[in-house]
């Protein structure tokens, strides 16, 4: 039903080796993604800054009276780890190249790192280098709700024993233009307010069309050209009116979450969304990966 997003050919394995030989070429590439017009202070972005001898380190004397010295990691992801930044551009390759995303317990097992906890919080990390700024979608858009997790499930208690949990499903709302990108939003509660108040924010009301399915939360957009489908009367296409995109971004989130993370707490989900619409946004850029390390 859903059409996937055509993929497009990303860095392979052996183009990432020749690419990142050793930690000096990820240096270099870091550097030249984050301060393409040359190296600014992180702190108040003046470009005159004075490079250090001991190599990617630089010193700023406008926003410190002795100083302020800086590395290439200052103010990203990267900083106060101790993993080399190789191990990080690995992970980031590997989170990208993967469709349904990456469990953290894959990621601890292909890297052989120690410990789970700091595969989770890398990614957990990269994830939020993945959130985009965004810009209000025009041309066609589809609007729609979905809802994610909601199983019962067993928790573990301290004092042994299990005790039957639940887990409500998280609503989710995404808009996205044909073609487009899209942009979503994890909801408290699916109301009348807040799916108007992200439509009004996500996607123009210059758009040609707006699409929705019947539900009454999308009633009263009157400044948009709005038609909705009436999915409950088994209509699901009336000519281009569908919503057939946005479904078939669910597909794939859903996809991802039921195979790679298998539960997901309503407290991490805004940074899968985020992971797997950056992966969608840039289905058509081949350089993604340069791309995600600008965000870092
Ligand atoms: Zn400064």
């Amino acid at each position: 039903m859903a059409r996937r997003p055509k993929p497009v050919p990303q860095m392979t394995i052996g183009q990432f080796e020749a690419t990142f030989t050793d930690e000096e070429a990820c240096r270099a590439y870091l550097i030249a993604r984050r301060w393409p017009e040359g190296v600014k202070c992180p702190r108040c972005e003046n470009p005159k800054v004075y490079s250090l001898k001991s190599g990617f380190h630089w010193q700023c004397e406008a926003c410190a009276p002795d100083g302020y010295r800086f590395s290439h990691l200052a103010g990203t992801i990267f900083e106060n780890t101790n993993k080399p930044l190789r191990e990080w551009f690995r992970v980031v390759h590997c989170m990208l190249t993967s469709k349904k995303g990456v469990s953290a317990l894959e990621i601890q097992r292909v890297m052989g790192f120690g410990s789970y906890r700091t595969a989770w919080s890398m990614c957990h990390k990269i994830r939020t280098a993945l959130i985009e700024p965004q810009t209000k979608l025009g041309g066609i858009v589809e609007v729609d709700e979905t809802f994610i997790g909601g199983k019962a499930i067993n928790k573990h208690h301290k004092r042994g024993g299990w005790g039957g949990g639940y887990v409500g499903k998280t609503p989710i709302i995404g808009a996205v233009q044909r073609k487009g990108n899209v942009i979503t939003r994890v909801l408290d509660r699916v109301t009348k307010q807040a799916a108007q108040e992200f439509v009004r924010e996500a996607v123009s009301d210059k758009v040609s069309l707006l699409a929705t399915d019947e539900s009454r939360v999308y009633g009263g957009l009157t400044e948009y050209p709005h038609a909705s489908v009436h999915h409950a009367a088994g209509k699901y296409v009336i000519g281009a009116v569908h919503t057939n995109t946005i479904e078939g971004f669910w597909s794939i989130f859903k996809r991802g979450i039921v195979g790679s993370f298998h539960k997901v707490s309503r407290k991490y989900m805004a940074l899968y969304v985020a992971e797997f619409q950056f992966r969608y946004n840039n289905r058509e850029n081949a350089d993604i990966f340069g791309t995600a390390i600008q965000g870092v």
